[in-house]
Protein backbone atom coordinates (compact mmCIF):
# COMPACT_ATOMS: atom_id res chain seq x y z
CA UNK A 1 0.00 0.00 0.00
CA UNK A 2 1.61 3.43 -1.30
CA UNK A 3 1.67 5.98 2.13
CA UNK A 4 -1.13 8.39 2.65
CA UNK A 5 0.03 11.76 2.22
CA UNK A 6 -1.49 14.32 4.93
CA UNK A 7 -1.45 18.30 4.95
CA UNK A 8 -1.84 20.24 8.29
CA UNK A 9 -2.68 23.86 7.70
CA UNK A 10 -1.43 26.14 10.81
CA UNK A 11 1.43 25.33 13.91
CA UNK A 12 -0.69 26.54 16.26
CA UNK A 13 -1.80 24.46 19.24
CA UNK A 14 -4.08 22.40 17.13
CA UNK A 15 -1.77 22.02 14.79
CA UNK A 16 1.58 21.09 16.89
CA UNK A 17 -0.96 19.15 18.78
CA UNK A 18 -1.48 17.04 15.43
CA UNK A 19 2.22 16.45 14.82
CA UNK A 20 2.80 15.00 18.25
CA UNK A 21 -0.36 12.55 18.23
CA UNK A 22 1.87 11.24 14.44
CA UNK A 23 5.17 11.24 16.15
CA UNK A 24 3.92 9.69 19.23
CA UNK A 25 2.53 6.88 16.94
CA UNK A 26 5.81 6.84 14.77
CA UNK A 27 7.30 6.32 18.18
CA UNK A 28 5.73 3.22 19.28
CA UNK A 29 7.03 2.22 15.73
CA UNK A 30 3.72 2.64 13.87
CA UNK A 31 3.87 3.35 10.16
CA UNK A 32 2.38 6.97 10.12
CA UNK A 33 1.33 8.87 6.32
CA UNK A 34 3.69 11.37 5.26
CA UNK A 35 3.17 15.16 6.65
CA UNK A 36 3.70 17.88 6.13
CA UNK A 37 2.26 21.25 8.00
CA UNK A 38 2.37 24.80 6.37
CA UNK A 39 2.83 27.95 8.67
CA UNK A 40 2.62 31.01 7.39
CA UNK A 41 4.64 32.75 10.00
CA UNK A 42 8.05 32.19 10.61
CA UNK A 43 7.55 30.60 13.90
CA UNK A 44 5.16 27.73 15.48
CA UNK A 45 2.80 28.60 18.73
CA UNK A 46 -0.55 30.42 16.26
CA UNK A 47 -1.91 33.02 18.34
CA UNK A 48 0.99 32.50 20.76
CA UNK A 49 3.56 33.65 18.59
CA UNK A 50 3.73 37.32 20.32
CA UNK A 51 4.08 39.97 17.31
CA UNK A 52 4.19 43.60 17.72
CA UNK A 53 3.07 43.88 14.28
CA UNK A 54 -0.59 44.99 13.20
CA UNK A 55 -1.91 44.65 9.64
CA UNK A 56 0.22 43.21 7.24
CA UNK A 57 3.24 41.30 8.23
CA UNK A 58 6.99 41.20 6.81
CA UNK A 59 5.39 39.20 3.58
CA UNK A 60 2.33 41.40 3.11
CA UNK A 61 0.02 38.88 4.61
CA UNK A 62 -2.63 40.25 7.58
CA UNK A 63 -1.11 39.35 10.90
CA UNK A 64 -1.99 36.10 12.53
CA UNK A 65 -1.79 37.19 16.22
CA UNK A 66 -4.67 39.05 18.58
CA UNK A 67 -2.46 38.62 21.84
CA UNK A 68 -1.33 41.40 23.45
CA UNK A 69 1.61 42.03 25.71
CA UNK A 70 0.61 41.84 29.34
CA UNK A 71 -1.45 38.94 28.45
CA UNK A 72 -1.92 36.51 31.11
CA UNK A 73 -3.75 33.16 31.12
CA UNK A 74 -7.30 33.79 31.27
CA UNK A 75 -8.30 30.46 32.98
CA UNK A 76 -6.24 28.52 35.27
CA UNK A 77 -3.50 26.46 34.15
CA UNK A 78 -4.85 23.84 35.23
CA UNK A 79 -7.55 23.37 32.46
CA UNK A 80 -5.34 23.21 29.46
CA UNK A 81 -2.50 20.93 30.56
CA UNK A 82 -1.53 18.46 28.46
CA UNK A 83 -2.00 15.03 29.69
CA UNK A 84 1.98 13.79 28.39
CA UNK A 85 4.13 16.91 29.41
CA UNK A 86 3.17 18.50 32.64
CA UNK A 87 4.02 22.22 33.88
CA UNK A 88 6.25 20.62 35.89
CA UNK A 89 7.89 18.31 33.46
CA UNK A 90 8.62 21.31 31.70
CA UNK A 91 9.65 23.73 34.39
CA UNK A 92 10.92 21.51 36.90
CA UNK A 93 9.21 22.30 39.36
CA UNK A 94 5.29 23.48 39.74
CA UNK A 95 4.30 26.87 38.82
CA UNK A 96 1.64 29.55 39.37
CA UNK A 97 -1.67 29.07 37.82
CA UNK A 98 -2.28 31.57 35.55
CA UNK A 99 1.41 31.97 33.67
CA UNK A 100 1.58 35.26 31.30
CA UNK A 101 1.69 34.10 28.20
CA UNK A 102 5.74 34.05 27.64
CA UNK A 103 5.93 31.64 29.74
CA UNK A 104 2.76 29.78 27.94
CA UNK A 105 4.37 29.75 25.23
CA UNK A 106 7.48 28.44 26.56
CA UNK A 107 5.52 25.61 27.86
CA UNK A 108 4.09 24.71 24.52
CA UNK A 109 7.34 24.61 22.35
CA UNK A 110 8.81 22.54 25.42
CA UNK A 111 6.59 19.46 23.95
CA UNK A 112 7.16 19.97 20.58
CA UNK A 113 10.72 20.42 20.94
CA UNK A 114 10.95 17.54 22.95
CA UNK A 115 9.02 15.47 19.83
CA UNK A 116 11.38 16.85 17.41
CA UNK A 117 8.63 17.72 15.07
CA UNK A 118 9.81 21.26 13.59
CA UNK A 119 11.41 19.25 10.60
CA UNK A 120 7.88 18.38 9.66
CA UNK A 121 6.74 22.02 9.24
CA UNK A 122 7.09 24.68 6.49
CA UNK A 123 7.05 27.80 7.41
CA UNK A 124 6.60 31.55 6.01
CA UNK A 125 4.32 29.65 3.37
CA UNK A 126 0.67 30.50 3.15
CA UNK A 127 -2.00 28.02 1.96
CA UNK A 128 -3.90 30.10 -0.69
CA UNK A 129 -6.15 27.26 -1.85
CA UNK A 130 -7.47 23.76 -1.58
CA UNK A 131 -9.74 22.02 -4.10
CA UNK A 132 -10.89 18.02 -3.99
CA UNK A 133 -10.79 16.15 -6.47
CA UNK A 134 -13.64 13.30 -7.10
CA UNK A 135 -12.06 11.58 -9.36
CA UNK A 136 -8.24 11.04 -8.09
CA UNK A 137 -9.73 11.42 -4.19
CA UNK A 138 -6.97 13.73 -3.84
CA UNK A 139 -7.17 17.72 -2.24
CA UNK A 140 -4.27 19.96 -4.18
CA UNK A 141 -3.00 22.36 -1.77
CA UNK A 142 -1.29 25.35 -3.12
CA UNK A 143 0.95 27.89 -1.55
CA UNK A 144 2.83 30.84 -1.25
CA UNK A 145 6.84 29.52 0.22
CA UNK A 146 7.34 33.21 1.31
CA UNK A 147 11.47 32.27 1.88
CA UNK A 148 11.96 31.56 -1.41
CA UNK A 149 8.77 33.57 -3.32
CA UNK A 150 7.72 30.93 -5.26
CA UNK A 151 4.00 29.68 -5.26
CA UNK A 152 3.48 25.54 -5.88
CA UNK A 153 0.77 22.80 -5.40
CA UNK A 154 1.01 19.46 -3.75
CA UNK A 155 -1.33 16.58 -3.37
CA UNK A 156 -2.58 15.62 -0.37
CA UNK A 157 -4.99 12.13 0.87
CA UNK A 158 -6.06 14.12 3.82
CA UNK A 159 -6.50 17.61 5.11
CA UNK A 160 -6.55 18.70 8.76
CA UNK A 161 -7.36 22.64 8.92
CA UNK A 162 -6.05 23.88 12.52
CA UNK A 163 -6.01 27.76 11.12
CA UNK A 164 -7.64 29.31 14.12
CA UNK A 165 -10.95 31.50 14.27
CA UNK A 166 -9.72 34.17 16.01
CA UNK A 167 -7.74 36.36 13.47
CA UNK A 168 -10.17 38.09 11.31
CA UNK A 169 -11.87 40.50 13.35
CA UNK A 170 -15.97 41.13 12.93
CA UNK A 171 -15.81 45.03 12.74
CA UNK A 172 -19.10 46.52 13.57
CA UNK A 173 -19.76 50.53 12.21
CA UNK A 174 -21.64 52.71 14.72
CA UNK A 175 -22.18 56.63 13.17
CA UNK A 176 -19.75 58.82 14.35
CA UNK A 177 -17.12 56.61 13.95
CA UNK A 178 -15.12 58.42 11.04
CA UNK A 179 -15.37 61.40 13.06
CA UNK A 180 -14.44 60.31 16.17
CA UNK A 181 -11.44 62.62 17.56
CA UNK A 182 -9.67 59.80 19.16
CA UNK A 183 -7.83 55.80 18.59
CA UNK A 184 -10.55 53.27 17.42
CA UNK A 185 -9.03 49.84 17.06
CA UNK A 186 -10.52 46.60 17.25
CA UNK A 187 -8.98 44.01 19.95
CA UNK A 188 -6.80 41.87 17.55
CA UNK A 189 -4.65 45.33 16.89
CA UNK A 190 -4.66 45.94 20.70
CA UNK A 191 -0.65 45.42 21.89
CA UNK A 192 0.08 47.25 24.92
CA UNK A 193 -2.02 48.67 27.70
CA UNK A 194 0.71 51.23 28.42
CA UNK A 195 -0.87 53.57 25.73
CA UNK A 196 -3.71 54.09 27.15
CA UNK A 197 -2.22 55.19 30.87
CA UNK A 198 -4.19 58.56 31.82
CA UNK A 199 -6.95 57.62 29.30
CA UNK A 200 -10.79 57.04 29.25
CA UNK A 201 -11.43 54.52 27.26
CA UNK A 202 -14.50 52.70 25.87
CA UNK A 203 -14.26 48.71 25.88
CA UNK A 204 -17.50 47.55 23.51
CA UNK A 205 -18.50 44.42 24.09
CA UNK A 206 -18.78 41.73 26.95
CA UNK A 207 -16.43 38.59 26.05
CA UNK A 208 -13.49 37.74 27.65
CA UNK A 209 -11.51 40.04 25.28
CA UNK A 210 -13.75 43.47 26.69
CA UNK A 211 -12.89 41.83 30.24
CA UNK A 212 -9.34 41.43 29.83
CA UNK A 213 -8.78 44.61 27.87
CA UNK A 214 -10.26 46.74 30.21
CA UNK A 215 -8.72 44.77 32.95
CA UNK A 216 -5.30 45.35 31.23
CA UNK A 217 -5.56 49.25 30.86
CA UNK A 218 -6.99 49.35 34.40
CA UNK A 219 -3.85 47.75 35.50
CA UNK A 220 -1.44 50.02 33.30
CA UNK A 221 -2.90 53.42 34.78
CA UNK A 222 -6.08 54.35 32.73
CA UNK A 223 -7.63 57.11 33.59
CA UNK A 224 -11.12 55.62 33.37
CA UNK A 225 -12.73 52.34 31.85
CA UNK A 226 -16.02 52.23 30.88
CA UNK A 227 -17.78 48.96 28.86
CA UNK A 228 -20.48 49.07 27.34
CA UNK A 229 -22.74 45.81 25.89
CA UNK A 230 -25.49 44.27 23.77
CA UNK A 231 -27.45 41.77 25.75
CA UNK A 232 -26.10 41.68 29.29
CA UNK A 233 -23.72 43.24 31.29
CA UNK A 234 -20.62 41.45 32.34
CA UNK A 235 -21.72 42.12 36.04
CA UNK A 236 -18.61 41.88 37.97
CA UNK A 237 -17.63 43.93 41.33
CA UNK A 238 -15.48 46.50 39.09
CA UNK A 239 -13.15 49.01 40.76
CA UNK A 240 -14.38 52.51 41.32
CA UNK A 241 -12.92 54.02 38.25
CA UNK A 242 -14.95 51.12 35.73
CA UNK A 243 -18.58 51.89 34.75
CA UNK A 244 -20.56 49.67 32.66
CA UNK A 245 -23.39 50.72 30.34
CA UNK A 246 -25.67 49.39 27.63
CA UNK A 247 -25.13 49.67 23.88
CA UNK A 248 -23.42 52.14 22.40
CA UNK A 249 -25.59 54.21 19.45
CA UNK A 250 -23.25 56.85 18.28
CA UNK A 251 -20.53 58.69 18.95
CA UNK A 252 -19.86 62.43 17.89
CA UNK A 253 -16.28 64.03 18.36
CA UNK A 254 -14.99 62.78 20.89
CA UNK A 255 -18.87 62.05 22.69
CA UNK A 256 -20.08 58.10 22.69
CA UNK A 257 -23.90 58.35 23.69
CA UNK A 258 -24.87 55.24 24.88
CA UNK A 259 -28.48 53.48 24.77
CA UNK A 260 -29.77 54.82 28.21
CA UNK A 261 -29.15 58.17 27.17
CA UNK A 262 -26.22 58.91 28.98
CA UNK A 263 -22.69 59.60 27.26
CA UNK A 264 -19.05 59.89 27.65
CA UNK A 265 -15.96 61.75 26.68
CA UNK A 266 -13.14 59.38 25.83
CA UNK A 267 -9.77 59.29 24.18
CA UNK A 268 -10.13 55.18 22.86
CA UNK A 269 -12.27 52.96 21.92
CA UNK A 270 -11.23 49.76 21.12
CA UNK A 271 -13.83 47.12 19.68
CA UNK A 272 -14.10 43.61 21.86
CA UNK A 273 -16.59 42.56 18.88
CA UNK A 274 -15.02 38.96 18.44
CA UNK A 275 -13.55 37.24 15.23
CA UNK A 276 -15.28 35.59 12.37
CA UNK A 277 -14.59 32.03 10.87
CA UNK A 278 -12.57 32.80 7.89
CA UNK A 279 -10.86 30.34 5.55
CA UNK A 280 -10.05 32.34 2.89
CA UNK A 281 -8.31 29.02 1.01
CA UNK A 282 -11.13 26.83 1.06
CA UNK A 283 -14.09 26.59 -1.55
CA UNK A 284 -17.86 26.85 -0.42
CA UNK A 285 -17.67 22.42 -0.20
CA UNK A 286 -15.09 22.54 1.71
CA UNK A 287 -15.34 25.55 3.68
CA UNK A 288 -17.10 25.28 7.48
CA UNK A 289 -19.46 28.08 8.05
CA UNK A 290 -20.62 28.46 11.90
CA UNK A 291 -21.14 30.39 15.00
CA UNK A 292 -18.40 30.31 17.50
CA UNK A 293 -20.53 27.30 19.75
CA UNK A 294 -19.54 24.06 21.50
CA UNK A 295 -21.03 22.29 18.70
CA UNK A 296 -19.17 23.50 15.78
CA UNK A 297 -21.44 23.05 12.34
CA UNK A 298 -21.36 19.74 10.46
CA UNK A 299 -18.26 18.52 11.85
CA UNK A 300 -18.94 14.73 12.94
CA UNK A 301 -17.24 14.46 16.39
CA UNK A 302 -16.15 17.80 16.68
CA UNK A 303 -13.65 17.59 14.05
CA UNK A 304 -15.03 15.41 10.90
CA UNK A 305 -16.07 17.77 7.74
CA UNK A 306 -19.46 15.97 7.49
CA UNK A 307 -19.75 16.59 3.23
CA UNK A 308 -16.01 14.96 2.33
CA UNK A 309 -14.94 12.92 5.67
CA UNK A 310 -11.55 13.34 4.23
CA UNK A 311 -11.35 16.70 5.17
CA UNK A 312 -10.89 17.15 9.02
CA UNK A 313 -11.07 21.05 11.34
CA UNK A 314 -9.23 21.10 14.98
CA UNK A 315 -10.08 23.85 17.47
CA UNK A 316 -13.17 25.46 15.55
CA UNK A 317 -14.98 25.28 18.76
CA UNK A 318 -15.85 27.90 21.74
CA UNK A 319 -13.18 27.60 23.94
CA UNK A 320 -13.33 26.43 27.41
CA UNK A 321 -10.84 23.54 27.20
CA UNK A 322 -7.65 25.15 24.95
CA UNK A 323 -4.58 22.82 24.74
CA UNK A 324 -6.00 19.43 26.10
CA UNK A 325 -9.07 20.04 23.98
CA UNK A 326 -6.50 20.45 20.68
CA UNK A 327 -4.96 17.03 22.10
CA UNK A 328 -7.81 15.07 22.32
CA UNK A 329 -9.08 15.78 18.85
CA UNK A 330 -5.42 15.24 16.93
CA UNK A 331 -5.38 11.49 18.40
CA UNK A 332 -9.01 11.03 17.20
CA UNK A 333 -8.40 12.67 13.55
CA UNK A 334 -4.75 10.93 13.76
CA UNK A 335 -6.63 7.32 14.21
CA UNK A 336 -9.09 8.00 11.46
CA UNK A 337 -6.38 8.57 9.32
CA UNK A 338 -4.75 5.69 9.99
CA UNK A 339 -7.68 3.41 10.05
CA UNK A 340 -7.82 2.99 13.56
CA UNK A 341 -11.17 4.68 13.54
CA UNK A 342 -13.74 4.20 11.59
CA UNK A 343 -16.04 7.14 10.31
CA UNK A 344 -19.30 6.01 9.76
CA UNK A 345 -19.49 5.82 5.60
CA UNK A 346 -23.36 6.92 5.65
CA UNK A 347 -23.91 10.31 5.89
CA UNK A 348 -27.16 10.89 7.40
CA UNK A 349 -25.12 9.19 10.67
CA UNK A 350 -22.26 12.05 10.34
CA UNK A 351 -25.25 14.54 10.28
CA UNK A 352 -27.29 12.74 13.37
CA UNK A 353 -24.40 13.28 15.13
CA UNK A 354 -24.03 16.85 14.83
CA UNK A 355 -27.19 17.27 15.42
CA UNK A 356 -27.57 15.61 18.81
CA UNK A 357 -24.21 17.38 19.60
CA UNK A 358 -25.95 20.91 19.03
CA UNK A 359 -29.59 19.93 20.83
CA UNK A 360 -27.70 18.89 23.83
CA UNK A 361 -25.80 22.52 23.54
CA UNK A 362 -29.32 24.26 23.68
CA UNK A 363 -30.58 22.42 26.45
CA UNK A 364 -28.67 25.39 29.29
CA UNK A 365 -27.13 27.92 28.37
CA UNK A 366 -25.77 27.69 32.32
CA UNK A 367 -22.04 28.13 32.14
CA UNK A 368 -21.18 25.20 34.38
CA UNK A 369 -23.33 23.21 32.49
CA UNK A 370 -21.31 24.28 29.62
CA UNK A 371 -17.56 24.01 31.04
CA UNK A 372 -19.17 20.12 31.95
CA UNK A 373 -20.42 19.61 28.01
CA UNK A 374 -16.63 20.31 26.35
CA UNK A 375 -14.76 18.11 29.51
CA UNK A 376 -17.82 15.38 28.45
CA UNK A 377 -16.54 16.04 24.68
CA UNK A 378 -12.78 15.82 26.02
CA UNK A 379 -13.21 12.24 27.89
CA UNK A 380 -15.42 10.87 24.61
CA UNK A 381 -12.29 11.12 21.99
CA UNK A 382 -9.84 10.43 25.22
CA UNK A 383 -11.00 7.14 25.28
CA UNK A 384 -11.30 6.18 21.85
CA UNK A 385 -7.49 6.64 21.42
CA UNK A 386 -4.37 6.21 23.84
CA UNK A 387 -4.06 9.73 24.49
CA UNK A 388 -3.22 9.52 28.56
CA UNK A 389 -6.14 9.79 30.21
CA UNK A 390 -6.73 11.91 33.03
CA UNK A 391 -8.94 13.54 35.17
CA UNK A 392 -11.31 15.98 32.61
CA UNK A 393 -14.01 16.14 36.26
CA UNK A 394 -10.99 17.72 37.87
CA UNK A 395 -10.12 19.81 35.37
CA UNK A 396 -13.74 20.78 35.47
CA UNK A 397 -13.46 21.66 38.87
CA UNK A 398 -10.52 24.27 38.33
CA UNK A 399 -13.19 25.83 36.17
CA UNK A 400 -15.79 26.08 38.33
CA UNK A 401 -13.13 27.59 41.08
CA UNK A 402 -12.06 30.00 38.33
CA UNK A 403 -15.85 31.65 37.89
CA UNK A 404 -16.64 31.35 41.69
CA UNK A 405 -12.97 33.71 42.05
CA UNK A 406 -13.89 35.74 39.10
CA UNK A 407 -17.01 36.77 40.44
CA UNK A 408 -15.45 37.55 43.93
CA UNK A 409 -12.92 39.71 43.01
CA UNK A 410 -11.95 40.35 39.04
CA UNK A 411 -9.13 42.49 39.43
CA UNK A 412 -7.63 39.31 41.94
CA UNK A 413 -8.65 36.08 40.50
CA UNK A 414 -5.17 35.58 38.91
CA UNK A 415 -3.95 35.28 42.54
CA UNK A 416 -5.47 32.18 43.50
CA UNK A 417 -4.21 28.08 42.87
CA UNK A 418 -5.24 25.23 42.00
CA UNK A 419 -4.23 21.66 41.92
CA UNK A 420 -2.66 19.94 38.88
CA UNK A 421 -4.90 16.89 37.29
CA UNK A 422 -1.52 15.75 36.08
CA UNK A 423 0.69 15.55 38.54
CA UNK A 424 -1.33 16.33 41.87
CA UNK A 425 0.22 18.59 42.63
CA UNK A 426 -0.77 21.99 44.14
CA UNK A 427 0.32 25.16 42.21
CA UNK A 428 2.49 28.03 44.02
CA UNK A 429 0.37 31.17 45.15
CA UNK A 430 2.68 33.98 42.79
CA UNK A 431 5.08 35.98 44.57
CA UNK A 432 3.36 38.84 43.19
CA UNK A 433 -0.60 39.86 42.78
CA UNK A 434 -1.44 39.81 38.97
CA UNK A 435 -2.32 43.78 40.05
CA UNK A 436 1.16 44.58 40.81
CA UNK A 437 2.75 42.34 38.38
CA UNK A 438 3.96 44.98 35.97
CA UNK A 439 6.80 43.04 34.50
CA UNK A 440 5.68 39.79 33.36
CA UNK A 441 8.78 38.41 31.72
CA UNK A 442 9.43 34.89 32.20
CA UNK A 443 12.34 35.67 34.22
CA UNK A 444 10.34 37.93 36.62
CA UNK A 445 7.32 35.36 36.71
CA UNK A 446 9.18 32.32 37.63
CA UNK A 447 11.67 34.03 40.58
CA UNK A 448 11.09 32.12 43.68
CA UNK A 449 8.10 30.39 42.23
CA UNK A 450 8.03 27.60 44.70
CA UNK A 451 8.44 29.38 48.31
CA UNK A 452 5.21 29.39 49.00
CA UNK A 453 2.59 26.75 48.93
CA UNK A 454 -1.07 27.73 49.45
CA UNK A 455 -3.35 26.55 52.60
CA UNK A 456 -6.12 24.38 51.50
C1 LIG B 1 -6.65 37.46 22.78
C2 LIG B 1 -6.73 35.98 23.02
C3 LIG B 1 -6.40 35.48 24.25
C4 LIG B 1 -6.44 34.11 24.49
N1 LIG B 1 -6.08 33.68 25.72
C5 LIG B 1 -6.07 32.35 25.97
C6 LIG B 1 -5.66 31.86 27.25
O1 LIG B 1 -5.33 32.63 28.14
N2 LIG B 1 -5.64 30.53 27.45
C7 LIG B 1 -5.99 29.64 26.46
O2 LIG B 1 -5.91 28.45 26.69
N3 LIG B 1 -6.42 30.09 25.26
C8 LIG B 1 -6.47 31.40 24.99
N4 LIG B 1 -6.88 31.85 23.77
C9 LIG B 1 -7.46 30.87 22.82
C10 LIG B 1 -6.59 30.42 21.66
O3 LIG B 1 -7.53 30.25 20.65
C11 LIG B 1 -5.90 29.08 21.89
O4 LIG B 1 -5.08 29.13 23.03
C12 LIG B 1 -5.01 28.61 20.74
O5 LIG B 1 -4.08 29.61 20.33
C13 LIG B 1 -5.76 28.12 19.52
O6 LIG B 1 -4.86 27.34 18.77
P1 LIG B 1 -5.07 27.02 17.23
O7 LIG B 1 -3.85 26.29 16.82
O8 LIG B 1 -6.38 26.37 17.04
O9 LIG B 1 -5.17 28.44 16.49
P2 LIG B 1 -4.07 29.60 16.41
O10 LIG B 1 -3.34 29.75 17.68
O11 LIG B 1 -4.82 30.75 15.87
O12 LIG B 1 -3.02 29.07 15.31
C14 LIG B 1 -3.37 28.93 13.94
C15 LIG B 1 -2.10 28.90 13.10
O13 LIG B 1 -2.47 28.73 11.72
C16 LIG B 1 -1.67 29.59 10.91
N5 LIG B 1 -2.41 29.89 9.67
C17 LIG B 1 -3.58 30.54 9.55
N6 LIG B 1 -3.94 30.63 8.26
C18 LIG B 1 -2.97 30.02 7.55
C19 LIG B 1 -2.77 29.78 6.16
N7 LIG B 1 -3.65 30.19 5.24
N8 LIG B 1 -1.64 29.14 5.77
C20 LIG B 1 -0.73 28.69 6.68
N9 LIG B 1 -0.88 28.90 8.02
C21 LIG B 1 -1.98 29.55 8.44
C22 LIG B 1 -1.44 30.81 11.79
O14 LIG B 1 -0.31 31.56 11.38
C23 LIG B 1 -1.29 30.19 13.18
O15 LIG B 1 0.06 29.89 13.45
C24 LIG B 1 -6.86 33.22 23.48
C25 LIG B 1 -7.22 33.72 22.23
C26 LIG B 1 -7.14 35.09 21.99
C27 LIG B 1 -7.53 35.61 20.65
Amino acid sequence: MTQKKVAIIGAGPSGLAQLRAFQSAAAKGEPIPEIVCFEKQDNWGGLWNYTWRTGLDENGEPVHCSMYRYLWSNGPKEGLEFADYSFEEHFGKQIASYPPRAVLFDYIEGRVNKAGVRDMIRFSTVVRWISYDTGTEKFTVTVHDHSKDTVYSEDFDNVIVASGHFSVPNVPHYPGFESFNGRLLHAHDFRDAREFTDKDILVMGSSYSAEDIGSQCWKYGAKTVTSCYRSAPMGFDWPSNWEEKPALERVDGNTAYFKDGTSKDVDAIILCTGYKHSFNFLPDDLRLKTANRLAAADLYKGVVWVHNPKLFYLGMQDQWFTFNMFDAQAWWVRDAIMGKLAIPEDKAELLADVAEREAREETSDDTKYAIKYQGDYIQELVAETDYPSFDVGGACEAFYQWKKHKAKDIMAFRNNSYRSVITGTMAPVHHTPWKDALDDSMEAYLQNEAETTPAE
